[in-house]
Protein backbone atom coordinates (compact mmCIF):
# COMPACT_ATOMS: atom_id res chain seq x y z
CA UNK A 1 0.00 0.00 0.00
CA UNK A 2 0.91 3.82 -0.74
CA UNK A 3 -0.07 5.44 1.83
CA UNK A 4 -1.30 9.03 0.71
CA UNK A 5 -3.53 9.85 3.33
CA UNK A 6 -1.46 11.76 5.61
CA UNK A 7 1.85 12.60 6.84
CA UNK A 8 0.92 11.57 10.19
CA UNK A 9 1.12 7.85 8.88
CA UNK A 10 5.24 8.43 8.98
CA UNK A 11 6.99 5.40 11.14
CA UNK A 12 10.09 6.71 12.99
CA UNK A 13 13.06 6.54 11.22
CA UNK A 14 16.03 4.15 13.07
CA UNK A 15 17.48 6.92 14.49
CA UNK A 16 14.44 8.44 15.78
CA UNK A 17 14.34 4.44 17.07
CA UNK A 18 17.81 4.37 18.18
CA UNK A 19 17.18 8.50 20.36
CA UNK A 20 14.29 6.98 22.03
CA UNK A 21 16.18 3.72 23.08
CA UNK A 22 19.31 5.84 24.48
CA UNK A 23 17.45 8.76 25.85
CA UNK A 24 18.41 9.97 29.22
CA UNK A 25 15.11 10.29 30.88
CA UNK A 26 13.46 11.36 34.46
CA UNK A 27 10.22 12.46 35.78
CA UNK A 28 9.16 15.44 33.76
CA UNK A 29 6.53 16.32 35.99
CA UNK A 30 9.34 17.24 38.56
CA UNK A 31 10.97 18.85 35.70
CA UNK A 32 13.63 16.14 35.74
CA UNK A 33 13.80 14.54 32.21
CA UNK A 34 16.63 16.08 30.05
CA UNK A 35 15.38 14.36 26.72
CA UNK A 36 12.51 16.63 27.31
CA UNK A 37 14.20 19.76 28.60
CA UNK A 38 16.46 19.72 25.73
CA UNK A 39 13.95 18.96 23.01
CA UNK A 40 11.92 22.23 24.57
CA UNK A 41 14.87 24.52 24.56
CA UNK A 42 15.76 23.31 21.04
CA UNK A 43 12.37 23.64 20.06
CA UNK A 44 11.85 27.90 21.25
CA UNK A 45 15.39 28.80 19.92
CA UNK A 46 14.25 27.39 16.65
CA UNK A 47 10.69 29.01 17.08
CA UNK A 48 12.44 32.48 18.17
CA UNK A 49 9.93 31.85 21.56
CA UNK A 50 11.58 32.50 25.24
CA UNK A 51 9.90 28.72 26.11
CA UNK A 52 8.04 25.56 24.65
CA UNK A 53 6.30 23.06 26.19
CA UNK A 54 5.99 19.13 24.79
CA UNK A 55 2.09 18.14 24.04
CA UNK A 56 0.89 15.11 23.08
CA UNK A 57 -0.65 16.21 20.10
CA UNK A 58 -1.26 19.79 18.07
CA UNK A 59 -5.01 19.47 19.44
CA UNK A 60 -3.74 19.39 22.65
CA UNK A 61 -1.39 22.59 22.29
CA UNK A 62 -3.69 24.28 20.24
CA UNK A 63 -6.52 24.47 23.00
CA UNK A 64 -4.35 24.62 25.61
CA UNK A 65 -3.09 27.65 24.18
CA UNK A 66 -6.49 28.68 23.89
CA UNK A 67 -8.02 27.52 27.63
CA UNK A 68 -4.64 29.98 28.52
CA UNK A 69 -5.04 32.77 26.57
CA UNK A 70 -8.77 33.43 27.02
CA UNK A 71 -11.48 33.04 29.70
CA UNK A 72 -14.39 31.52 29.17
CA UNK A 73 -17.33 34.01 27.02
CA UNK A 74 -14.29 35.30 25.04
CA UNK A 75 -14.82 35.31 21.54
CA UNK A 76 -12.15 33.84 19.42
CA UNK A 77 -11.51 34.87 15.62
CA UNK A 78 -10.71 32.34 13.56
CA UNK A 79 -10.60 30.63 9.44
CA UNK A 80 -13.77 29.45 8.37
CA UNK A 81 -12.49 26.06 7.81
CA UNK A 82 -9.43 26.28 9.78
CA UNK A 83 -8.36 22.90 12.12
CA UNK A 84 -9.50 24.32 15.57
CA UNK A 85 -13.09 25.37 13.84
CA UNK A 86 -13.68 22.21 11.77
CA UNK A 87 -11.37 19.27 13.33
CA UNK A 88 -11.36 20.09 16.94
CA UNK A 89 -14.90 18.75 17.80
CA UNK A 90 -16.01 21.82 19.23
CA UNK A 91 -13.00 21.98 22.04
CA UNK A 92 -13.09 25.32 22.47
CA UNK A 93 -16.68 25.66 23.28
CA UNK A 94 -16.48 22.70 25.63
CA UNK A 95 -13.54 23.16 27.53
CA UNK A 96 -12.41 26.85 26.86
CA UNK A 97 -16.18 28.26 27.35
CA UNK A 98 -15.32 30.45 23.84
CA UNK A 99 -17.56 31.19 21.15
CA UNK A 100 -15.88 31.35 17.52
CA UNK A 101 -16.33 33.97 14.97
CA UNK A 102 -15.22 32.51 11.44
CA UNK A 103 -13.67 34.59 8.65
CA UNK A 104 -14.15 32.96 5.31
CA UNK A 105 -10.53 33.17 4.22
CA UNK A 106 -8.66 32.93 0.49
CA UNK A 107 -6.50 30.47 0.54
CA UNK A 108 -6.19 30.09 3.91
CA UNK A 109 -5.30 33.77 4.49
CA UNK A 110 -7.91 36.20 6.42
CA UNK A 111 -8.49 39.65 5.07
CA UNK A 112 -6.75 41.75 7.68
CA UNK A 113 -9.87 44.26 7.20
CA UNK A 114 -12.53 41.63 8.12
CA UNK A 115 -10.47 40.83 11.15
CA UNK A 116 -10.27 44.45 12.19
CA UNK A 117 -14.05 44.20 11.96
CA UNK A 118 -14.82 41.35 13.98
CA UNK A 119 -13.18 42.13 16.56
CA UNK A 120 -15.06 43.66 19.31
CA UNK A 121 -15.58 47.26 20.94
CA UNK A 122 -15.97 47.76 24.86
CA UNK A 123 -20.02 47.41 24.81
CA UNK A 124 -22.08 46.01 27.86
CA UNK A 125 -23.60 43.27 24.78
CA UNK A 126 -20.64 41.95 23.59
CA UNK A 127 -18.11 38.97 24.44
CA UNK A 128 -14.60 40.29 24.48
CA UNK A 129 -12.21 39.21 21.84
CA UNK A 130 -10.25 37.21 23.23
CA UNK A 131 -7.70 35.46 20.63
CA UNK A 132 -6.85 35.98 17.24
CA UNK A 133 -5.71 32.14 15.27
CA UNK A 134 -4.12 31.82 12.36
CA UNK A 135 -3.53 28.76 10.45
CA UNK A 136 0.30 28.09 8.18
CA UNK A 137 0.02 26.09 6.30
CA UNK A 138 -3.54 26.23 5.70
CA UNK A 139 -5.16 22.44 5.83
CA UNK A 140 -8.31 22.51 4.27
CA UNK A 141 -6.84 25.59 1.83
CA UNK A 142 -5.05 22.54 0.28
CA UNK A 143 -1.72 23.03 2.38
CA UNK A 144 -1.41 26.52 1.19
CA UNK A 145 1.30 28.82 2.70
CA UNK A 146 -0.25 32.16 4.25
CA UNK A 147 1.91 35.21 3.26
CA UNK A 148 3.98 36.43 5.49
CA UNK A 149 2.50 40.20 4.45
CA UNK A 150 -0.91 38.59 5.66
CA UNK A 151 0.25 37.41 9.36
CA UNK A 152 2.22 40.45 9.20
CA UNK A 153 -0.86 42.97 9.13
CA UNK A 154 -3.23 40.50 10.81
CA UNK A 155 -0.89 40.73 14.16
CA UNK A 156 -0.39 44.79 13.48
CA UNK A 157 -4.52 44.80 14.18
CA UNK A 158 -3.89 42.17 16.91
CA UNK A 159 -1.49 44.37 18.98
CA UNK A 160 -3.41 47.77 18.25
CA UNK A 161 -6.46 46.17 19.82
CA UNK A 162 -4.16 44.31 22.78
CA UNK A 163 -5.13 40.96 21.71
CA UNK A 164 -2.96 37.98 21.24
CA UNK A 165 -2.02 35.93 18.26
CA UNK A 166 -1.95 31.86 17.97
CA UNK A 167 -0.78 29.89 15.23
CA UNK A 168 -1.72 26.82 14.27
CA UNK A 169 1.45 25.24 13.04
CA UNK A 170 0.91 21.77 12.72
CA UNK A 171 2.62 22.24 9.45
CA UNK A 172 4.97 25.58 10.14
CA UNK A 173 8.15 24.08 8.69
CA UNK A 174 5.92 22.96 5.76
CA UNK A 175 5.10 26.83 5.51
CA UNK A 176 8.39 27.87 6.12
CA UNK A 177 10.73 25.65 3.27
CA UNK A 178 8.00 27.05 0.56
CA UNK A 179 8.36 30.36 1.66
CA UNK A 180 12.19 29.78 2.09
CA UNK A 181 11.94 31.34 5.33
CA UNK A 182 13.02 30.39 8.61
CA UNK A 183 10.34 29.23 11.13
CA UNK A 184 11.00 32.38 13.24
CA UNK A 185 10.59 34.93 10.32
CA UNK A 186 6.84 33.67 10.64
CA UNK A 187 6.35 33.28 14.52
CA UNK A 188 7.32 36.93 14.83
CA UNK A 189 3.79 38.06 13.89
CA UNK A 190 2.36 35.57 16.83
CA UNK A 191 2.05 35.25 20.92
CA UNK A 192 2.31 31.15 20.93
CA UNK A 193 2.58 28.89 17.92
CA UNK A 194 1.71 25.13 18.07
CA UNK A 195 3.88 22.61 15.76
CA UNK A 196 3.38 18.98 15.72
CA UNK A 197 6.20 16.41 15.60
CA UNK A 198 4.12 13.91 14.64
CA UNK A 199 3.43 14.65 10.81
CA UNK A 200 5.70 15.52 7.66
CA UNK A 201 8.80 15.37 10.49
CA UNK A 202 8.22 11.89 11.10
CA UNK A 203 8.18 11.71 14.74
CA UNK A 204 6.22 9.00 16.06
CA UNK A 205 4.29 11.29 18.93
CA UNK A 206 3.90 15.15 20.13
CA UNK A 207 3.89 18.69 19.31
CA UNK A 208 5.50 21.76 20.83
CA UNK A 209 3.54 25.05 22.21
CA UNK A 210 5.76 27.77 22.19
CA UNK A 211 5.44 30.98 23.34
CA UNK A 212 6.72 33.65 26.59
CA UNK A 213 8.12 32.42 29.37
CA UNK A 214 4.79 33.46 31.15
CA UNK A 215 2.49 32.24 29.35
CA UNK A 216 4.16 28.46 28.94
CA UNK A 217 4.41 28.49 32.95
CA UNK A 218 0.45 28.66 32.80
CA UNK A 219 0.04 26.62 29.58
CA UNK A 220 2.03 23.75 32.05
CA UNK A 221 -0.66 23.78 34.75
CA UNK A 222 -3.30 23.27 31.78
CA UNK A 223 -1.43 20.40 30.36
CA UNK A 224 -1.61 19.10 33.54
CA UNK A 225 -5.48 19.66 34.04
CA UNK A 226 -5.81 17.84 30.79
CA UNK A 227 -4.17 14.64 31.82
CA UNK A 228 -0.94 15.54 29.60
CA UNK A 229 1.31 15.80 32.54
CA UNK A 230 4.18 13.02 31.53
CA UNK A 231 6.66 11.55 33.68
CA UNK A 232 9.60 9.61 31.77
CA UNK A 233 8.53 11.42 28.61
CA UNK A 234 12.37 11.92 27.23
CA UNK A 235 11.62 8.36 25.65
CA UNK A 236 9.03 10.01 23.36
CA UNK A 237 10.74 13.59 23.29
CA UNK A 238 14.38 11.96 21.84
CA UNK A 239 12.77 11.15 18.59
CA UNK A 240 11.07 14.22 18.73
CA UNK A 241 14.32 16.41 18.65
CA UNK A 242 15.42 14.24 16.11
CA UNK A 243 12.73 15.17 13.77
CA UNK A 244 12.77 18.29 15.32
CA UNK A 245 16.67 19.08 13.85
CA UNK A 246 16.97 16.75 11.03
CA UNK A 247 13.94 16.35 9.07
CA UNK A 248 12.88 20.23 8.54
CA UNK A 249 15.56 20.46 5.44
CA UNK A 250 13.98 17.81 3.86
CA UNK A 251 10.72 18.77 3.45
CA UNK A 252 11.39 20.21 -0.24
CA UNK A 253 11.48 16.95 -1.25
CA UNK A 254 7.77 16.50 -0.70
CA UNK A 255 6.76 19.35 -1.80
CA UNK A 256 8.28 18.27 -5.17
CA UNK A 257 6.84 15.04 -5.02
CA UNK A 258 3.32 16.72 -4.39
CA UNK A 259 3.96 19.26 -7.43
CA UNK A 260 4.67 16.07 -9.90
CA UNK A 261 1.78 14.12 -8.31
CA UNK A 262 -0.70 16.85 -8.87
CA UNK A 263 0.76 17.80 -12.41
CA UNK A 264 0.56 14.24 -13.56
CA UNK A 265 -2.61 13.09 -11.98
CA UNK A 266 -4.76 16.47 -13.95
CA UNK A 267 -3.50 14.79 -17.26
CA UNK A 268 -5.92 11.89 -16.34
CA UNK A 269 -9.28 12.09 -17.12
CA UNK A 270 -11.82 12.92 -14.96
CA UNK A 271 -9.23 14.17 -12.45
CA UNK A 272 -9.00 18.18 -11.87
CA UNK A 273 -6.47 19.51 -9.06
CA UNK A 274 -8.47 21.68 -7.38
CA UNK A 275 -5.38 23.19 -5.39
CA UNK A 276 -2.52 25.37 -5.81
CA UNK A 277 -0.13 23.18 -4.77
CA UNK A 278 2.15 25.12 -2.60
CA UNK A 279 3.49 22.23 0.02
CA UNK A 280 3.00 18.44 0.59
CA UNK A 281 -0.97 18.33 -0.37
CA UNK A 282 -2.71 17.77 -2.90
CA UNK A 283 -6.66 17.58 -4.02
CA UNK A 284 -8.28 16.15 -6.60
CA UNK A 285 -11.77 16.82 -7.61
CA UNK A 286 -13.36 13.51 -8.88
CA UNK A 287 -16.67 14.48 -9.95
CA UNK A 288 -15.69 13.48 -13.83
CA UNK A 289 -15.36 10.00 -13.12
CA UNK A 290 -18.86 10.10 -12.03
CA UNK A 291 -17.96 8.91 -8.51
CA UNK A 292 -17.98 11.15 -5.46
CA UNK A 293 -14.96 10.64 -3.27
CA UNK A 294 -15.86 7.78 -1.00
CA UNK A 295 -16.27 5.67 -3.85
CA UNK A 296 -13.27 7.03 -5.74
CA UNK A 297 -10.89 6.11 -2.31
CA UNK A 298 -12.37 2.61 -2.15
CA UNK A 299 -11.26 2.03 -5.99
CA UNK A 300 -7.70 3.35 -5.23
CA UNK A 301 -7.36 1.20 -2.38
CA UNK A 302 -8.08 -1.63 -4.35
CA UNK A 303 -4.90 -0.93 -6.85
CA UNK A 304 -2.97 -0.19 -3.46
CA UNK A 305 -3.69 3.37 -3.45
CA UNK A 306 -4.74 5.25 0.30
CA UNK A 307 -6.39 8.59 0.59
CA UNK A 308 -8.87 10.58 1.98
CA UNK A 309 -11.92 12.28 1.30
CA UNK A 310 -11.64 15.68 1.73
CA UNK A 311 -15.42 17.10 0.50
CA UNK A 312 -17.92 15.09 -1.70
CA UNK A 313 -16.38 15.01 -4.37
CA UNK A 314 -12.72 15.71 -3.75
CA UNK A 315 -9.38 13.45 -2.17
CA UNK A 316 -6.90 14.40 -0.34
CA UNK A 317 -3.29 13.22 -1.30
CA UNK A 318 -0.57 14.00 1.50
CA UNK A 319 3.33 13.67 0.32
CA UNK A 320 5.96 12.63 3.34
CA UNK A 321 9.00 10.91 3.95
CA UNK A 322 7.41 7.72 3.66
CA UNK A 323 6.57 7.95 -0.23
CA UNK A 324 9.41 7.91 -2.25
CA UNK A 325 9.42 9.55 -5.71
CA UNK A 326 9.16 5.94 -7.03
CA UNK A 327 6.38 5.27 -4.74
CA UNK A 328 4.91 8.53 -6.16
CA UNK A 329 5.16 7.08 -9.77
CA UNK A 330 3.27 3.91 -9.11
CA UNK A 331 1.07 5.61 -7.21
CA UNK A 332 0.23 7.65 -10.48
CA UNK A 333 -0.25 4.31 -12.45
CA UNK A 334 -2.55 2.83 -9.95
CA UNK A 335 -4.64 5.90 -10.02
CA UNK A 336 -4.80 6.00 -13.78
CA UNK A 337 -5.52 2.46 -13.54
CA UNK A 338 -8.77 3.08 -10.87
CA UNK A 339 -10.03 6.33 -13.00
CA UNK A 340 -9.82 4.04 -16.27
C1 LIG B 1 -3.00 17.76 12.27
C2 LIG B 1 -3.37 19.14 12.57
C3 LIG B 1 -3.55 19.57 13.89
C4 LIG B 1 -3.47 18.71 15.12
O1 LIG B 1 -3.51 17.41 14.98
P1 LIG B 1 -3.41 16.24 16.04
O2 LIG B 1 -3.94 15.12 15.24
O3 LIG B 1 -4.25 16.61 17.20
O4 LIG B 1 -1.97 16.09 16.41
C5 LIG B 1 -3.84 20.90 14.10
N1 LIG B 1 -3.92 21.74 13.07
C6 LIG B 1 -3.74 21.38 11.81
C7 LIG B 1 -3.81 22.39 10.72
C8 LIG B 1 -3.46 20.06 11.50
O5 LIG B 1 -3.29 19.70 10.23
Amino acid sequence: MIDLRSDTVTKPTEEMRKAAYEAEVGDDVYGEDPAINKLEETAAEILGKEAALFVTSGTQGNQIAILTHCRPGNEIILEAESHIFYYETGTASAFAGVQTRTIKGTRGAMDPAEVQYAIREEDQHYPESGLICLENTHNRAGGAAVPVENMKEIHKIAKGNNIPVHIDGARLFNAAAALNLPASELTQYCDTVQVCLSKGLGAPVGSILAGSREFIASARKWRKRLGGGLRQSGIIAAPGLVALTQMRERLAEDHENAQYLAEQLNQINGIHIINQVDTNIVVADVKDLNMNSSQFVEKIKSEGVLAGTFGSSSVRFVTHYDVSRNDIEKAIAAIQRAAN
